[in-house]
């Protein structure tokens, strides 16, 4: 691996070596895709090292549990505390957090009531996850052939491992097309979201996104998206929005923890726009990223300087 990573990671509440950090292959979430998890990010600010939405993401980790009766053992604030406790310990500027509550080794079989519930946290240093220049220059994504779960097969609104088996099966689609990433219809045909992020569409001014009905993960940076096209007074919608509209926008890109914001160029080889990044995309980009440097002012629970 190129990324650099942390020493030590967190398990049940003490540090370990990260080669210490290894699992039976019988756990339960080998072969059961039991597991929940969340990624979260720390960005050099001016308040120093600080974790972005900490508190949100280890929220919808327990919601992610929860839906899965996986009854984790840590309150919000104690998972909040050991990953900062994570990136301090491996003296890490900015990197990426990856918390993950699974179910261990015990009983062999579906039910998964009585094995051991295992938590987890590692960092390691990450960069550009659609490549270093598709901040900038966007990316080329195509329709997935492949729809996002169904309503009532998989909960969409839990970040569960076994979901990215979907991820997995639209993105390798993608990348062996000669595309970054691939975008997902739901089940009734309106677009969802990529692998692992979200969308939004930009026509006329009008800013729309998926609402969490069409199969998505309620995503962080969705929401810090939609917040800040609230406070630069952009028209924000959360709408069903028909494929064919993304060929006609004027603007689209995703957005993710691990993808920050990323313009897309074209859908289906048909340029969105002018086929670069767009204007408003790029007012949006650059607010979200002068968060990190204090000039966008958001709520002050969104920092978590790692002290
Ligand atoms: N959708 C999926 C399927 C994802 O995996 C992610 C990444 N966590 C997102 C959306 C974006 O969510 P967030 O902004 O919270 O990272």
């Amino acid at each position: 691996m190129s990324e650099k990573l942390g020493d030590y990671v967190w398990h049940n509440g003490k540090f370990i070596a990260w080669e210490d950090a290894k699992i039976h292959i019988m756990s339960h979430v080998i072969h059961y895709g039991s597991s929940v998890f969340d990624g979260i990010r720390v960005y050099d600010t001016h308040l120093g090292p600080a974790v972005f939405r900490l508190k949100d993401h280890i929220k919808r980790l327990k919601e992610s549990a929860q839906i899965y009766r996986m009854d984790v053992n840590w309150t919000i604030d104690e998972m909040c505390q050991a990953c900062v406790d994570t990136v301090k310990k491996n003296k890490l500027a900015a990197c990426y957090i990856r918390p993950v509550v699974f179910r261990g080794y015990g009983p062999f079989g579906v039910n998964p009531l009585k094995n051991p519930l295992e938590t987890y946290i590692a960092t390691w240093e990450w960069g550009a996850y659609l490549g270093s220049e598709a901040l900038e220059q966007g990316v080329n994504v195509c329709f997935s052939s492949w729809n996002r779960l169904a309503p009532n097969s998989l909960p969409a609104l839990a970040k569960a491992g076994s979901n990215y088996m979907n991820s997995q099966l639209i993105k390798m689609e993608a990348i062996l097309n000669g595309y970054v990433e691939g975008i997902a219809l739901d089940s009734h045909g309106y677009i969802s979201e990529g692998s692992g992020e979200n969308i939004f569409i930009i026509k006329n001014g009008t800013i729309l996104t998926p609402p969490l009905s069409a199969s998505i993960l309620p995503g962080i940076t969705r929401d810090t998206v939609i917040y800040l096209c609230k406070e630069l007074n952009y028209n924000i919608k959360e709408v069903n929005i028909p494929r064919e509209h993304i060929y006609r926008a004027d603007e689209a890109f995703f957005t993710g923890t691990a993808a920050e914001i990323t313009p897309i160029r074209s859908v289906d080889k048909i340029n969105i726009g002018n086929g670069k990044r767009g204007s408003i995309t790029a007012v949006i980009q650059e607010n979200f990223f002068k968060i990190f440097t204090g000039q966008t002012k958001v709520p002050e629970d969104w920092l978590t300087p790692i002290k």
